[in-house]
């Protein structure tokens, strides 16, 4: 059983979801990122296929292979020889980022799914998903309904994050809100239309804006195989996050550098004043050398974020492409057989 829970501004009621026809024009593209997926895409494949029909829209399914050392090429192409699945592969494992945004870049149909390939997105919901986007919804969410799954570390790292992240702007990330999501063809163009190669795409996705539906689910265990997001992936992925949808750590290490100069400076005289007019010399190597210390560890920190921007401006500017495609295999949006 899915609960519905209605966003406020979602024009649909339950009601409209209950009797909104199927619409046989509209069609559909299902991208699944794959990283080593081969034993879990040979469960999944069938499974989505069988939803896909029930759905009676025009469908296609678009795995990404990125860079995959298994089977997953060969099982995706050999589904390829029948209508309606494509395989992309990536010349290299160039990340899920990179891997969804080819996906997008791929997709024909009038709304695109995005799921995982380990089967932790049930693909059951993407009925749910149908209902709400023919309802109206632009986006479809998928939305994390408790994550004692995970280690307290982690759940702490993803609050801390969040609260970055969200510390000031008109639009915020949505917390637990994964890339498990159904995107109108208005919301998937508007996407490919960000120019940016770093793609924080759970940010990316917030700031395009539209109708969202959030739609509470739990997350099934892996299928087979291991996460490949540990915990510095995890750290590296925040980082992204942050230095592509915040600019205030730059203007904290400004202030922070003004609130230590003002009273260096004040003591600095004070100081002075002390040993010309009363004599009264230095003392306090101690003090001396851990200030100094702490103030050099200030130092290096903020130079280190400023470096953090920097990087990212880096690689903006040298524009290279975010992925390279090796090969493509399949035809388009199934074409009705039997
Ligand atoms: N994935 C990918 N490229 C990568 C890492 C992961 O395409 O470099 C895919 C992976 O195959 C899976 C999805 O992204 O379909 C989510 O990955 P994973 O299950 O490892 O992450 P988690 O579920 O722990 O967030
Ligand atoms: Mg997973």
């Amino acid at each position: 059983p899915i609960r519905l829970q209605q966003a406020d501004d979602a024009p649909a009621t339950r009601a409209a979801v209950a009797f909104a026809p199927p619409d046989e024009a509209r069609s559909i593209s299902c991208v699944i990122p794959c990283f080593n997926e081969g034993p879990n895409l040979r469960r999944l494949l069938p499974l989505l296929e069988d939803i896909l029909w029930a759905t009676r829209l025009r469908w296609e399914i678009i795995v990404v292979d990125d860079g995959s050392t298994d089977d997953t090429v060969a099982v995706a192409e050999a589904w390829c020889e029948l209508s309606g699945f494509r395989c992309i592969s990536l010349s290299r494992n160039f990340g899920k980022e990179a891997a969804l945004t080819a996906g997008l870049a791929a997709a024909t149909g009038d709304a695109v799914v995005l799921l995982d390939g380990d089967l932790q997105h049930s693909p059951e919901l993407i009925h749910t998903m149908i209902a709400q986007w023919v309802a109206g919804a632009e986006v479809v969410y998928a939305v994390r309904e408790q994550r004692s799954d995970e280690s307290r570390f982690k759940q702490l790292g993803s609050r801390l994050f969040y609260s970055l992240v969200n510390a000031s702007d008109r639009f915020a990330v949505p917390r637990d809100a994964g890339d498990f999501r159904l995107m109108d063809r208005k919301v998937v163009d508007a996407l490919m239309s960000l120019p940016e190669r770093s793609r924080f795409m759970k940010g990316l996705y917030a700031w395009v804006g539209f109708r969202a539906v959030a739609l509470p689910y739990t997350p099934a265990p892996r299928a087979e195989g291991a996460s490949s997001f540990n915990t510095r992936r995890l750290v590296g992925l925040a980082i992204d996050g942050l230095t592509a949808f915040t600019t205030w750590p730059l203007r904290v290490v400004s202030v922070v550098g003004l609130m230590l100069a003002v009273p260096a400076f004040a003591y600095g005289a004070f100081v002075a004043v002390d040993y010309l007019l009363f004599g009264n010399s230095v003392s306090g190597w101690t003090t001396i050398v851990a200030s100094l210390m702490f103030f050099i560890g200030i130092q290096m920190i903020s130079t280190g974020i400023v470096g953090e921007y920097i990087a990212r401006i880096y690689e903006e500017v040298k524009g290279r492409p975010l992925y390279v495609v090796r090969r493509e295999r399949g035809t388009g949006l199934e074409t009705g057989r039997t």
